[in-house]
């Protein structure tokens, strides 16, 4: 029988066993409103503070500095047009950013941009990571943020967010980072990092959908996300999602106490994966080798159509991407991939797979034996291939 082999974590990941279990009571006999003043309301209440307990160890903030969203995307957008709004009342209208940033949050620039504030978007190279030169350079008197995905959705690569998080303190500029894809997969610690605002969210480490949250500083004071009732201290309304906060809690609190042994493993698959991969020929790693999530294998295949790789995939039993799920379904290539210097027509042959504890080193070998027959097939049909076979003849 075929297997099924789930490879594409980055997109989201399967909640787990023990996360539903601890949620289930809060989807049952559990139902008490968080802001209720009888016992019933009180347990939920209970539940949702030791969630935000360990939300707050895993990255290495307080409590009080925990706010609980839906998710990654509401988180950045709630960071960004916040600090955006608190500090042009200061005359700071300059945001800093980079060109590979989630749409979550470019489309929170342009949104940006069209009220009269300026972006400067850094290049990420080669490489897909920043140059700390370029961004201390592109820091002005009224710039007002800079927002710096901590590890990237697609092509898996860590900023030097420590240093980013000096530079910005050094200029007194906040600093806000999507670490949607990094929390859970490597050790965070936002005191550490200088980090004033951090996006999360549940489903990228196997918690359910649905809720996230932001890190914000304490002291930091931006516009309130949400106006309504005194839920996360009145400044994101609404009555709490009780099972989805305490399934974010447990979820990150098991990724985190087994984040050294799951990396080791992912990192074993991650290799041989990339290692394989790379010896089909005219084929390319997409971002650094060394300074990449342990879970994430991004490549591109000349003379390939990377829909039709995915669908061939499909039917051999791999779910993998072609980069992120917000740009399947449109025939543009991922601004991910252009950014790090991509040609268009290179960039439609990529293929991410992510990978989360539940792969194997043998999900890795299957992979690496109908790969390569999959791309000889496709190339045999492209057109495009052809070309290249004929220019590299010299004809
Ligand atoms: C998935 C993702 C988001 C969006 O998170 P949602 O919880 O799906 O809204 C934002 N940023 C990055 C880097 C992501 O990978």
């Amino acid at each position: 029988m075929q297997p099924f082999i789930y490879a594409d974590n980055a997109a989201t990941t399967a909640l787990s066993k023990v996360v539903l279990d601890e949620m289930m009571p809060y989807l049952t006999n559990e139902y008490g409103n968080a802001s209720s003043l009888y016992d019933l309301g009180n347990r939920s209440k209970a539940a949702v503070n030791i969630a935000r307990q360990r939300v707050a160890a895993a990255i290495g903030a307080m409590d009080k500095e925990i706010y609980f969203t839906a998710g990654g995307s509401e988180s950045d957008n709630w960071a960004i047009k916040g600090v955006a709004e608190a500090m042009a009342k200061k005359g700071k209208k300059h945001i800093i950013s980079t060109a590979f940033e989630h749409h979550a949050v470019l489309h929170c620039l342009e949104r940006l941009e069209k009220n009269g504030f300026e972006v400067t978007l850094l290049p990420v190279h080669e490489n897909g990571i920043i140059r700390l030169d370029e961004l201390e350079e592109a820091i002005r008197e009224d710039t007002a943020l800079v927002t710096i995905m901590y590890a990237n959705n697609e092509i898996g690569t860590i900023q030097p967010v420590k240093e980013i998080g000096e530079i910005c303190k050094k200029h007194g500029v906040i600093f806000h980072t999507d670490a949607v894809q990094a929390v859970g997969n490597v050790a965070i610690d936002v005191k550490d990092c200088s980090i004033d605002l951090l996006s999360m969210s549940a489903h990228k480490f196997h918690g359910p959908k649905g809720v996230g949250a932001l890190y914000m500083r304490r002291g930091l004071v931006i516009p309130n996300l949400i106006d309504g009732g005194a839920q996360e201290k009145g400044r994101r309304a609404g009555t709490e999602n009780t099972a989805g906060i305490v399934g974010m809690g447990k979820a990150i609190e098991l990724a985190v106490s087994t984040m050294q042994q799951r990396n080791e493993k992912l990192i074993q698959i991650r290799d041989k994966i990339i290692d394989g991969a790379t010896k089909i020929e005219r084929s390319r790693l997409n971002g650094d080798r060394v300074h990449r999530l342990p879970g994430n294998v991004s490549l591109c295949f000349e003379g390939v159509e990377g829909e039709s790789l995915l669908l061939m995939l499909d039917l051999k039993g791999v779910a993998a991407s072609s980069g992120s799920a917000c740009t399947s379904g449109s025939l543009d290539p991922s601004h991910v991939l252009l950014s790090i210097g991509l040609k268009h027509e290179i960039a439609h042959g990529s293929l991410r797979l992510s990978f989360s504890d539940d792969n194997t080193l043998e999900d890795a070998d299957y992979i690496l034996s109908v790969l390569p027959p999959i791309i000889e097939r496709l190339r045999a049909m492209s057109p495009l291939w052809d070309k290249i076979k004929s220019e590299e003849k010299g004809e």
